[in-house]
């Protein structure tokens, strides 16, 4: 090959790395090419180049794919955050179910016209905009001195200034408005990440969809002291003029507005966006961590409440909960329904976090047992618990490759289904070693990364469980993340 590095050449786009890079094929290398979609025709630059294989920038589009749609953040190509914007949505779900059907065939060593059987559709959105209950926005200062909130340019820690991401809740620009117009009356300074000084790093927002409560949580590198005037920011956020202009973005409601559920001891209004949390959250240290662990509150209780289901939740700003509502509820249904439950059972839920999944099986099972490593994520579990009435739920801290193999040894604890929901990484051989000899009827594998569910479901198969059921559902839309469920079932 006697391609160097900056020089011009073209190139058919044919297909789609998992991580949303084209794929083409020239001179007989591979390359891989950001900002492209199957089926473009695009003029590249060489970035880098490997024995078989290259890396190459996007210069233009020479003929755009059929698939090609305009992104409608314009700074899509440099946030990097939705690698898929520029796909329609339809094509971006062929994408999404591709991926998982190959890593299952390929990884997993299931038979194509098995799989085919056995594959339900990938379930989308109908509205794939707007859909994520949770933000985090960088502050930092721009050339002129001035305050910007946005978002990090993929993979470097420059802030592109954008405050209504297209993926994100129209609350986000009229509150970070608010946020930055007083940091500006207040003398309130931004962090710089070079020099290690300022105040305000990030600023987290989290919105419960089906209550409408918001909670901010602002990022300090330092004391809540040093937030000077802060009753006025605090008097801002939560006034009614926040979200009530036309211009805010945020639709205004006018009828019905009152209407109030009342559910255990939590009270809320069923239409109004209105914000009820408002906290900081201390962190000096010079990472790219974003929270820092001591919270301390400005207005309200430091959570907000929301449903999944009917089943109802206390989140705080440290907690995991998935960022997807809308799906989550298709996702955790999918989940039961595999599940297949009649009310005898004996459940386990490994990698459960705030206990989400666990409280929705427990409605339908004799009992639940969670396992999750975050002893924070418990408290908020068995808190949960006891907010919705729940009483046949146990949680265990630790790790479920220890846990559970503890548990099976000294009080061979019995499971008729098992659901993991484990990181990117997947389950640990100790614990899946222990759902074979524990031989629960179903396991119900829930995953955010189908390469890792693959290789376990392949673990599982040589071991007597057969995939009966799989299913996508798309949690990340726009982006290029899949979830899958997937239904074993042990073979007699
Ligand atoms: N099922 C939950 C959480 C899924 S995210 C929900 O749907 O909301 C995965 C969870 O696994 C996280 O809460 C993480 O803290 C936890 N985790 C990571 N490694 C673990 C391990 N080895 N054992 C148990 N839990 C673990």
């Amino acid at each position: 090959m006697d391609k160097k590095k900056n020089d011009h050449f073209f190139v058919t786009i044919e297909d789609m790395s998992d991580s949303g890079e084209g794929i083409g094929h020239a001179d007989g290398f591979t390359w891989f090419i950001k900002d492209t979609v199957i089926g473009d025709e695009v003029e590249a630059s060489v970035m880098k180049v490997k024995k078989t294989y290259g890396f190459a920038r996007l210069l233009r589009v020479v003929a755009p794919s059929p698939v090609r749609v305009t992104p409608r953040c314009p700074v899509a190509r440099q946030c990097g955050g939705c690698q898929l914007q520029a796909m329609s949505y339809e094509s971006q779900l062929r994408f999404k179910e591709n991926k998982v059907r190959n890593n299952l065939i390929r990884i997993g060593g299931i038979d194509r016209a098995k799989l085919e059987e056995v594959m339900q559709p990938i379930i989308g959105m109908e509205e794939p905009w707007r859909y994520r209950n949770k933000a985090q926005f960088p502050f930092g200062v721009d050339r002129n001195g001035g305050i910007v909130a946005g978002f990090y340019a993929g993979r470097t820690h420059d802030i592109i200034e954008c405050e209504d991401c297209r993926i994100g809740v129209e609350e986000n620009a009229p509150i970070l408005r608010c946020i930055r117009d007083y940091m500006k009356e207040c003398g309130i300074s931004a962090y710089d990440e070079r020099t290690g000084t300022g105040l305000v790093r990030h600023v987290l927002i989290r919105k419960g969809f089906r209550t409408r409560e918001i909670m901010i949580c602002l990022v300090i590198n330092g004391s809540v002291k040093q937030l000077k005037n802060r009753e006025v920011l605090v008097e801002r956020l939560t006034g009614t003029e926040l979200f009530a202009k036309k211009e805010s973005g945020v639709p205004v409601q006018t009828s019905g507005a009152d209407e109030v559920i009342a559910v255990g001891d939590v009270k809320m209004n069923a239409h109004k966006s209105r914000v009820t949390s408002i906290s900081c959250s201390i962190n000096r240290e010079n990472t790219n961590v974003i929270m820092g662990a001591e919270i301390a509150t400005l207005y309200g209780p430091a959570y907000i409440t929301d449903y999944i289901g009917d089943v109802c939740f206390r989140i705080s700003p440290l907690s995991f909960y998935q960022v997807n509502p809308v799906q989550t509820e298709h996702l955790y249904a999918t989940a039961l329904e595999y599940a297949g439950l009649s009310g005898e059972e004996t459940v386990w839920d490994l990698y459960c976090g705030i206990g989400t999944i666990s409280l929705f099986l427990a409605r339908r099972a004799k009992k639940v047992y969670g396992v999750e490593i975050v002893p924070q994520a418990i408290e908020d579990a068995r808190a949960n618990a006891a907010l919705n009435n729940i009483d046949n739920v146990e949680f265990f801290v630790g790790k479920a490759e220890e846990v559970l193999p503890e548990q099976y040894e000294k009080n061979h604890i019995f499971a008729d289904v098992i659901v993991v929901d484990p990181p990117r990484k997947g389950c640990d051989i100790a614990c899946l070693d222990t759902i074979v000899k524990m031989s629960p009827r179903h396991v119900v594998y829930v995953s955010c990364d189908s390469a890792t569910l693959a290789r376990d479901v392949k673990y599982l198969g040589e071991r007597g469980y057969r995939v009966e059921k799989v299913r996508a559902c798309d949690m990340f839309a726009q982006g290029v993340h899949v979830e899958t469920v997937c239904l074993m079932t042990h073979i007699k």
